[in-house]
C-alpha cells in the first residue's frame, strides 16, 4: 500500500473544494451563526474525518456540502462544479438508518431505487445491486424488508445503496452513532474495506475521536461554534488497519491524545492562532 499523496488545502487537484463556507441560520428576530469560515479540500480517493464538539456545526457543514442547505457565504465545488442543490456525484449516509430506508421496499429495491432515478437499464441495475449487497455481506438478505433486519444490517443496506450509486464523494454523517459497539467496529472496517476496494472519496463526520483516528487519513478538528478548523491532523498510520492491533499502537495513542486535547481546547473556546474570538 502506498502512503497518501500530499493534499492541497483547497484548489486544483481537490475533488471536493470548500471555500470560505459560512452558514447563519436566520430565525424570527434571532440568528445563529453555525459555521463561520471553513476552507479545505479533499483529494480524489481520500478518506477524511471531521470531528468537533457537539453543536459545533458538523451536521450543518455536511448538509451544506451535500447541497441540502443554502450557504450564507462561500462555495462548495465538486470536481470543479459549484454545488447548488444535491449534486449527482454525491451520496449521503445519515445516522438514522431507520428513517432513510423505505420499510415497504425490500433490501434489493431500496438499493435499486436511486439507480432507477439515475436512469440505468434493468440489467445494469441488477448487476450493481448484487455487487453492492455482496460488498456489504447482505446477499442473503436481498429479499428481506428493512424492519426484519438488525440496526447494523439496516445501516449496511444504506451503505450498499450509497456505493451502488457509484458516487464521486460519499458523505457520512455520524453513521454509526446509533449502533452497538461491536457492530460499530465491524461497520468501521466495512467502510475502510469499501474505500480501499472502490477507491471512493469519503468525508466522514463523527463526534467519536477514536473512530476519526482509526478511519481517517486526515482528521479535521473543528472549533466550537461559530465553526472554523482548529487543526488539520494528518493520520500517519499504515493503510492496513485492524481494530485490535492498530488501536494498540503507540502512534494511535499519540494521535488520539492530540485530537482529544484539541477537542478539549475547542470546548473551552480556543480559536485558531490569529483569529478573533467571537
Ligand atoms: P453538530 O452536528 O456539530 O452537533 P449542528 O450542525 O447540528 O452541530 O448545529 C450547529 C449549531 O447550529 C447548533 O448551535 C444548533 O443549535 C444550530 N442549528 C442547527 N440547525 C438549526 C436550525 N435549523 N435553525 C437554527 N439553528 C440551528
Amino acid at each position: 500500500m502506498t502512503s497518501p499523496v500530499p493534499v492541497p488545502a483547497s484548489g486544483p487537484g481537490a475533488i471536493l473544494d470548500v471555500r470560505g463556507l459560512r452558514k447563519v441560520y436566520a430565525g424570527q428576530g434571532r440568528s445563529v451563526e453555525a459555521v463561520r469560515d471553513l476552507t479545505f479540500g479533499v483529494a480524489p480517493g481520500e478518506l477524511v474525518c471531521i470531528v468537533g464538539p457537539s453543536g459545533a456545526g458538523k451536521t450543518t457543514l455536511l448538509r451544506c456540502i451535500a447541497g441540502l442547505l443554502d450557504l450564507t457565504a462561500g462555495s462548495v465545488e465538486l470536481s470543479g462544479r459549484k454545488v447548488a442543490g444535491p449534486p449527482e456525484g454525491m451520496a449521503v449516509v445519515f445516522q438514522e438508518y431507520g428513517r432513510s430506508l423505505f420499510p415497504w421496499l425490500t433490501v434489493r429495491q431500496n438499493v435499486e431505487l436511486p439507480l432507477k432515478e439515475k436512469g440505468l437499464a434493468k440489467a445494469d441495475r441488477r448487476a450493481k445491486v448484487a455487487e453492492a449487497l455482496e460488498a456489504v455481506g447482505l446477499t442473503d438478505s436481498a429479499g428481506a424488508h428493512p424492519w426484519q433486519l438488525s440496526g447494523g444490517m439496516q445501516q449496511r443496506v444504506a451503505i450498499a445503496r450509497a456505493v451502488a450509486y457509484e458516487p464521486q464523494v460519499l458523505l457520512m454523517d455520524e453513521p454509526f452513532a446509533a449502533v452497538d459497539a461491536q457492530t460499530r467496529a465491524d461497520l468501521e472496517d466495512l467502510v475502510r474495506t469499501l474505500w480501499q476496494r472502490l477507491g471512493v472519496t469519503v468525508l466522514f463526520v463523527t463526534h467519536d475521536i477514536d473512530e476519526a483516528v482509526y478511519l481517517g487519513q486526515r482528521v479535521l478538528v473543528l472549533s466550537n461554534r461559530p465553526t472554523v478548523i482548529l487543526e488539520d491532523v494528518k493520520v500517519d498510520l499504515p493503510d492496513e488497519r485492524d481494530q485490535l492491533n492498530t488501536r494498540a499502537t503507540p502512534r494511535f495513542a499519540e494521535l488520539r491524545h492530540h485530537v482529544y486535547e484539541l477537542i478539549q481546547q475547542a470546548k473551552q473556546g480556543r480559536r485558531p492562532d490569529g483569529e478573533e474570538a467571537p
